[in-house]
């Protein structure tokens, strides 16, 4: 099933997306970059190809949240919209709440668990990293 679409957009509805196929991957990150870009104390992330997401309306702006990856978000609403690592541009993270169906994409595992707020109390069964996949 590589044909599926994947369509979402930011709050206002100023920015505009569609992600053509399955994506990659998807985790739940607790680290304290997507916790303050959000506001929330998980941020959900799909990885898709990036040849295949396109905007439909509008662009996000971008914002280098650290010195390996750029941000995306809504200049007028301020929805987190999109992550991207400098080391693989071949692959854009999306916000998985910022799809219209995000009950069509099933997260895989938790990144960055030793960042985690204590108060929220998260009993699924998916595998947990301290820190990225790579670093355990
Ligand atoms: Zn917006
Ligand atoms: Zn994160």
């Amino acid at each position: 099933m590589n044909d599926e679409i994947h369509e979402g957009g930011c709050l206002c509805g100023a920015v505009r997306y569609r992600a053509v196929g399955r994506p990659r991957h998807v985790n739940h990150c607790h680290c304290a970059m997507c916790r303050k870009g959000s506001g929330a104390p998980i941020v959900t992330w799909a990885t898709f190809t990036t040849a295949t997401l396109s905007f439909t309306k509008g662009k996000p702006a971008t914002r280098r949240s650290s010195d390996i990856a750029m941000r995306g978000y809504c200049a007028a609403c301020g929805s987190a919209l999109t992550w991207q690592g400098d080391s693989n541009p071949d692959l854009i993270d999306i916000t998985a709440g910022t799809l219209d169906r995000p009950e069509r994409v099933a997260p895989v595992d938790h990144l960055w668990t030793e960042a985690a707020v204590p108060w929220l109390d998260v009993r699924d069964t998916l595998p947990r990293y301290r820190r990225s996949r790579s670093a355990g």
